[in-house]
């Protein structure tokens, strides 16, 4: 299996999110989304483009082939499921960017693991409620990990 590294992941991710909203896909828009200079996207792009995932058209277009679209896919739903976990543990952290952080070093087993968790907390809402109680309780209480560096 040819794994991405996390930044040829990132520029798949947003190159397949991208195409969700819009029918052309363009160089300069990847550059912008992800505000990225241009001669870094087109390195990545010519790599995602000798590895199969898109091609290149002609006005700098940008196509996913099947593969392309098949991990983008994976790419921005595990994104998103990692949001929702975050949210869902209340986390008062920047979501987006801790996300961001986590998506690349979770192995499958573990982000299949949390599917399993977000399914379970939406299919019990009790739980949720008592979860989110326990949080306000402990918040409350002042307890939890003391940050060793001081905050
Ligand atoms: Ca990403």
């Amino acid at each position: 299996m040819d794994i991405l590294s996390p930044s040829l992941e990132d520029y798949l991710e947003e190159i397949y999110r991208f195409s969700l909203n819009n029918d052309v896909v363009r160089v300069s828009d990847i550059a912008s989304c992800l505000d990225v200079t241009l001669p870094s996207v087109n390195s990545a792009i010519r790599k995602l483009s000798e590895k199969e995932y898109l091609i290149y058209k002609k006005y700098r277009e940008l196509v996913l082939t099947e593969k392309g679209r098949r991990v983008g896919k994976f790419l921005v739903e595990r994104n998103r499921m990692l949001q929702n976990f975050l949210k869902a543990i209340n986390s008062q952290c920047d979501v987006k960017a801790e996300a961001e952080a986590m998506e690349h070093y979770l192995s499958l087993p573990t982000i299949r693991a949390i599917e399993n968790l977000l399914d379970f907390l939406e299919s019990n809402k009790e739980c949720r409620k008592k979860f989110m109680k326990h949080c306000q309780y402990r918040n409350e209480k002042g307890l939890g990990l003391v940050n060793g560096y001081g905050e």
